[in-house]
């Protein structure tokens, strides 16, 4: 696994938000979204593998470069923190 080839991508109906993965990427690439679960920003993930190895989930998959970079990202939080 390496950037060029593909980033990690994230299957929400897995991820319980348990913040693991946040914690471990030193590239700061996941976030957690108002629903509670993580996301990858494909930009700035680096292809690493961490997140896949250490998730006891298995939320996080490899996904070739196109099309993780394809996936929309998930609007920002609101500022007024109401979730929608
Ligand atoms: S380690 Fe796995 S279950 Fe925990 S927040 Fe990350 S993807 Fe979700
Ligand atoms: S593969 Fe590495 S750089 Fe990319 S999100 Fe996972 S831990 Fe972060």
């Amino acid at each position: 696994m390496n950037f060029t080839t593909g980033r990690a991508l994230i299957d929400p109906t897995r991820c319980i938000g348990c913040g693991e993965c946040i914690e471990a990427c030193t590239m700061k690439a996941i976030r957690r979204l108002p629903d509670g679960h993580s996301f990858v920003e494909p930009l700035w993930c680096a292809g690493c593998g961490s997140c896949i190895q250490l998730c006891a989930r298995h939320a996080p998959g490899w996904a070739p470069t196109e099309a993780a970079r394809s996936r929309p990202a998930p609007r920002p939080a609101p500022a007024c923190g109401c979730g929608r």
